[in-house]
């Protein structure tokens, strides 16, 4: 090989492996085969290049006042709640896709009103707020089933908080957000309340991604004493994929 031909092939090489480096919205983690085999029968699951598909009706595999009286999987709300105006529940048509390998955004995008995630069961995640983009306030607290739930306009079940059916001060996994990282209970998997980022997460092994991967934990706060604690505030860590109805 001659001098100039060895420096040709340098380059080369330099060129080969600084193009690898320009995809800078795909994470190191895949969440692919935790998704597969994580999610319940509820939820249909495909793949398409670089994201995951998961489709839903959004209805939950357990007991809430918002089945209704006569049904086998009715149960009454809990002391003192009542229905909200929306007052019963249907089938939705959901369509969440998100990146197989996450990745941190580069500027922060702040959750919105409606669907945010998905729980493993296909039931939506919703943040901390309500219609008109408030916090949610103590009289809408008391439209709450025993799974921090009720519905919205469109009758879409929804979770805001930790609940009976999901995680109760544990570790468990409870489905993925819009960004495509996981959200677990109010503890790691040693026991400990982890001390979360602006975004309600941290990097650290869970019990499906022992080599680390970025995850979103509920708060651990009481929100206004209710005995609720809510999902997810605030800003997407990573870069959200759509959530249709
Ligand atoms: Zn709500
Ligand atoms: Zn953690």
């Amino acid at each position: 090989m001659t001098k100039s031909s060895t420096i040709y092939l340098l380059l080369l090489i330099v060129v080969v492996s600084c193009s690898k480096t320009d995809d800078v919205t795909s994470g190191t983690v895949s969440i692919t085969s935790i998704v597969q085999s994580k999610f319940g029968n509820a939820v249909t699951i495909s793949t398409s290049g670089s994201n995951i598909i998961l489709k839903s009706n959004g209805l939950p595999d357990h007991k809430t006042p918002y089945w209704g009286l006569n049904n086998d999987l009715y149960e009454d709300f809990p002391f003192g709640h009542a229905p909200n105006v929306n007052t019963t529940m249907i089938a939705q048509d959901y369509t969440m896709t998100i990146p197989s390998n996450p990745n941190e955004a580069l500027s922060k995008e702040a959750t919105s009103l409606g669907e945010i995630g998905m729980a493993l069961n296909g039931v939506a995640l919703f943040n901390d707020r309500e219609g008109g983009n408030i916090p949610l306030d103590a009289k809408t607290l008391t439209t709450f089933d025993y799974s921090g739930a009720h519905p919205a306009p469109s009758k879409n079940y929804h979770y805001h908080t930790t609940g009976r059916y999901t995680s109760v001060d544990d570790a468990k996994l409870i489905g993925f957000l819009r960004d495509g990282f996981p959200i677990y209970g109010r503890k790691d998997t040693t026991g400990v309340y982890p001390t979360l980022d602006a975004y309600g997460g941290h990097t650290g092994p869970t019990q499906d991604f022992p080599n680390e991967i970025y995850h979103y934990h509920a708060s651990n706060v009481n929100y206004l004493n209710s005995g609720y604690y809510i999902l997810k505030a605030g800003s997407y860590y990573g870069t959200k994929g759509t959530f249709t109805n």
